[in-house]
C-alpha cells in the first residue's frame, strides 16, 4: 500500500512523496526551503546559528537547536520527507492562545546540534520539525532535540509510514522497516 498524507494547506489526500506542488491546490514547499517570509526568516535565523556564528543561544529558552552543515545542505530532502511521511501533533502558540500544528519526522543521521540550559554540551540532533507547514508566512523547519520532542509530546504514537505498526512519536519507520531500507530514508522520496 503507498503511504497517505494530506497536503498542509489544502488537506486534501496524496500519495507520498511529495513531489513538487500539490496537484490540487498548487501549494509547493519553497517558504520552507530558504526563501522563508520575513517573519519566517527572523525564526530561521536562529536555527542557523551554528553556520553563521559557530554557536548555539537559548534565546532565553529551555532549549535551542541549530541544523549543522550537513542538515542545512540535506534540507530539501528532509523537509519533502518530513511533510510525506512525518507524525502530526500540534504545539500552543508562545502565548498559548492556540495550537500551531506540526509534523515532526526523525532520519537516521545527524542534522544539527542542541543546547539545553540544563547542559553546556552541544547534543546532536536527528529529528525535524515543521512548524505550520501550510502557511507561507509562519511556516519554518528547524531541527529538534529528542528531549524536546518527549517534552512536548508525551506518550504520543505514531506508525510506520510502510506497514502502520505503532512507533514512538516522530519515528517513521519500525525496526524492521529501517532495516529493510538499510536507514536510507531517501529512498522514499
Ligand atoms: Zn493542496
Ligand atoms: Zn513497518
Amino acid at each position: 500500500m503507498p503511504h497517505e498524507f494530506t497536503c498542509p494547506k489544502c488537506n486534501t489526500t496524496l500519495v507520498a512523496p511529495f513531489l513538487v506542488a500539490c496537484p490540487a491546490c498548487g501549494f509547493t514547499l519553497g517558504h520552507l526551503l530558504g526563501q522563508p517570509s520575513p517573519e519566517g526568516e527572523a525564526k530561521q535565523l536562529k536555527h542557523n546559528e551554528l553556520l553563521t556564528s559557530g554557536s548555539i543561544s537559548l534565546y532565553g529558552g529551555e532549549l535551542n537547536a541549530s541544523f549543522d552543515y550537513y542538515g542545512f545542505l540535506s534540507l530539501p530532502d528532509l523537509v519533502r520527507y518530513t511533510v510525506s511521511y512525518g507524525h502530526h501533533a500540534t504545539v500552543p502558540s508562545p502565548r498559548g492562545h492556540h495550537h500551531n500544528p506540526v509534523v515532526v519526522a526523525y532520519v537516521p543521521e545527524i542534522i544539527g546540534s542542541g543546547v539545553s540550559r540544563y547542559s553546556t554540551d552541544y547534543n546532536p540532533c536527528s529529528g525535524l520539525c515543521i512548524i505550520s507547514p501550510g502557511s507561507e508566512r509562519w511556516g519554518h523547519p528547524f531541527p529538534v532535540l529528542e528531549q524536546w520532542v518527549q517534552q512536548q509530546f508525551p506518550g504520543v504514537q505514531g506508525t510506520c509510514a510502510v506497514c502502520g505498526a505503532n512507533t514512538p512519536f516522530g519515528h517513521t519507520l519500525c525496526h524492521e522497516h529501517y532495516a529493510n531500507l538499510t536507514g536510507d530514508w531517501r529512498k522514499l522520496l
